[in-house]
């Protein structure tokens, strides 16, 4: 886009006539990260974006937006000067969008919103131009950045979006208009700010304020929370989960070392395969499926892009532990629903070797932390997790309730989270080879630490 066509899409307050032609290929709002030709948007993080509008311009910008609460420097560098430049960067996102008019896709849900956007994104693949949301930019800054990053040619787009308060995905849903909306889960994730999960289903819910009016709203049928909202949503609406009363549910599943093998009541005669664990991720690949269903996607299709899907980061990952033991990391976060499932995952996987799990705090879960942390202990026995420790001050609830329980005391370890080389030399002492090590907690306890150590030749 040139400069007079982005000065007019964000209401520019300046004379820009003097760069109406300059070209501007992509947007940026890191000074460091920026690449030749792109617009600057200077945001307020924890400084002022202004500040790196020179940097912008030294490492290839060619415009930069300006808030006219600003100075303006005394040169002679295209800058477009708005109320506000994020408000800038949305409008001239939602202008994009018009223009380029791809099929739009947003999902959201406490859990499982950039696996089912990959998932999504690769099925669209098979017939369509598709863009998805980069990484994990799923914020009103990663959303607008999203749609400015589409191609020309971009026919099909994949936004995932986050959300800590109310209000967010509403104003997120009306930027993109969605043909499809999709929520894959309500669990506990920011239920410190929210109190309660009926009040977490409500804010989930905004994504269908801007759902087009002949669009299509799937949501996670098991949820009664979201079954009770959507009565009241007007589009079409599709269903998937475990029960049977679902549009889409799965008829079989059988876990693998690496992948998963499934079918589903839809077309019963094929067998759909995903590359990662996880019995959770077969619910996000009928979300998946059935955006792909509405679109058009012949199954065979969706088996190809659901078999070969490119996971954006793979927070859970299987490495080799130098002992000879194999470990499950999944370091990035960790919220009560996600830590049943991956020892649900864990049970079910045809691997023959002890279980030790290393558990770290669940962060964020306000005022029902402790209650939550000790409600872990219904799904942890001895039978089934051979040795289990405990890293942060929250998980030393778990540790008493798992004590009170019975679980076997010489096999149950707590740390603090300063304690981690005494928990890796426990751990190395007691992991014999054909092991597997699990490892999760949120990011704020630096499981990672202990990953790496484990990992180490
Ligand atoms: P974030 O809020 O950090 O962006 P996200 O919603 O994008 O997270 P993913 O990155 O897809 O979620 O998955 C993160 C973790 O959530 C997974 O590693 C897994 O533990 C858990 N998880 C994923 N999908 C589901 C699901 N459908 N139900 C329950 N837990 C899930
Ligand atoms: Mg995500």
């Amino acid at each position: 886009m040139q400069i007079a066509e982005i000065a007019k899409a964000v209401h520019a307050e300046n004379d820009i006539s003097r760069w109406a032609d300059v070209e501007v290929s992509s947007v940026a709002f890191d000074s460091r990260h920026l690449s030749q030709g792109a617009l600057f948007v200077p945001l307020k993080g924890e400084r002022d974006g202004h500040e790196f509008v020179n940097s912008a311009f030294e490492n290839g910008a060619s415009a930069t937006l300006w808030g006219d609460d600003h100075e303006y420097p005394d040169d002679d560098r295209p800058r477009i000067v708005v109320a506000d430049p994020l408000k800038a960067l949305q409008a001239l996102g939602k202008y994009y969008l018009h223009k380029i008019n791809p099929i739009v896709v947003a999902i959201s849900g406490s859990n499982g919103k950039t696996t089912t956007k990959d998932m999504v994104a690769s099925i669209l693949s098979t017939q369509f131009n598709v863009t998805k949301t980069h990484a994990n930019f799923n914020n009103e800054i990663g959303v607008p950045v999203t749609l400015l990053n589409m191609s020309s040619n971009t026919e099909a787009v994949v936004v995932e979006m986050g959300m800590s308060n109310f209000g967010q995905l509403d104003a997120l849903s009306k930027l993109v208009t969605p043909d499809i909306a999709v929520l894959t889960m309500i669990g506990e994730a920011h239920i410190e700010f929210f109190g309660t999960r009926d009040r977490i289903a409500d804010a989930k819910m905004e994504i269908t304020h801007g759902l087009s009016e002949d669009g299509t709203f799937i949501y996670n049928g098991d949820e009664p929370l979201l079954r009770e909202r959507a009565a009241k949503v007007q589009q079409v609406k599709e269903t998937f989960g475990r029960e049977l009363n679902n549009d889409l549910y799965a008829t079989s599943v059988s876990q693998g070392e690496d992948h998963i093998d499934f079918s589903v009541n839809q077309w019963p005669d094929l067998k759909f395969t995903i590359p990662m664990i996880g019995e959770y991720n077969v619910n996000n690949a009928m979300a998946a499926m059935l955006v792909g269903q509405k679109l058009h996607i012949t199954p065979e299709h969706m088996q190809q892009g659901l078999a070969h899907v490119q996971l954006t980061e793979n927070r859970s990952e299987w490495l080799k532990g130098s002992q000879g033991e194999k470990i499950l990391s999944d370091v990035y976060n960790s919220n009560p629903t996600a830590v049943r499932e991956v020892l649900t995952t864990l049970n079910e996987l045809p691997d023959k070797g002890r279980r030790l799990i290393v558990l770290g705090d669940m962060l964020e879960l306000g005022k029902a932390s402790p209650e939550l942390h000790a409600s872990l202990a219904n799904s942890i026995d001895d039978d089934h997790f051979q040795e289990v420790y405990l890293v942060g001050p929250q998980m030393q609830v778990l540790y008493d309730q798992l004590k009170d329980d019975g679980y076997p005391v010489d096999h149950l370890h707590y740390y603090e989270t300063d304690q981690k080389d005494q928990l890796v030399a426990d751990l190395k002492a007691a992991i014999q080879p054909g092991d597997i090590v699990m490892l999760k907690g949120s990011h704020g306890i630096h499981l990672e630490n202990v990953r790496a150590q484990l990992t180490a030749k």
